[in-house]
């Protein structure tokens, strides 16, 4: 079994059914096991700003597949919800980006793990720091909390808590 963490996003209405369809196909599947779910955080767009806010969460799940496995299922959801990829970092129905799996530290095709921007998203670090605080980071070597202390503040204001459960 390996050990992951998701994060999921999500900017196009309906935005809490696009995250409910997401975790309803997650849980649907036998090789996938959710441990740990965060709230649902609402979060002021980042890098592309001309857009709605996002929902954010991050999960833990068990998995019996490997981490490209994992990359294309988590990219057959994508599809399935809709999504389409024209603006770098643009709306979209769902995001569903691996932040880390195991304690690897691996660059195979298309994929890094753990996720390069992990460590400087405060609404990828909130909902990280509530159900696994205290997780390292690999290849960063420091912890989901000791991350979240060094974000502006600024930052961290833009990700408010939304519901705690979805
Ligand atoms: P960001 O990765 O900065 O959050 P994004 O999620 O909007 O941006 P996508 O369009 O979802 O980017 O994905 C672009 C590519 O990123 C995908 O084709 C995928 O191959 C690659 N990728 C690399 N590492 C990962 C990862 N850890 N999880 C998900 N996708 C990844
Ligand atoms: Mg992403
Ligand atoms: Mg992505």
């Amino acid at each position: 079994m390996n050990q992951a963490f998701i994060a999921l996003g999500t900017n196009i209405e309906p935005r809490k059914e696009h995250l409910r369809q997401a975790l309803e196909i997650l849980e649907a599947n036998e090789a996938v096991r959710i441990q740990k779910r965060s709230s649902v955080y609402e979060t002021a767009p980042v890098g592309y700003q001309d857009q709605s806010d996002f929902l954010n969460m991050v999960l833990e799940i068990q998995t019996s597949l490997s981490a490209m496995d994992l990359l294309f299922f988590c990219q057959q959801i994508e599809k399935e919800l809709g999504r389409k990829r024209d603006i770098r970092f643009g709306p979209r129905t769902i995001d569903l980006d691996i932040l880390t799996f195991n304690h690897e530290n691996s660059t195979v095709e298309r994929l890094i793990i753990p996720h390069p921007r992990m460590h400087e998203r405060a609404f990828v670090l909130i909902p990280l720091a509530e159900i696994a605080p205290g997780f390292i980071i690999p290849v960063r070597e420091k912890s989901v909390e000791a991350y979240l202390k060094e974000l502006p503040e600024s930052d961290k204001a833009d990700v408010r808590l939304l519901e705690t459960e979805i």
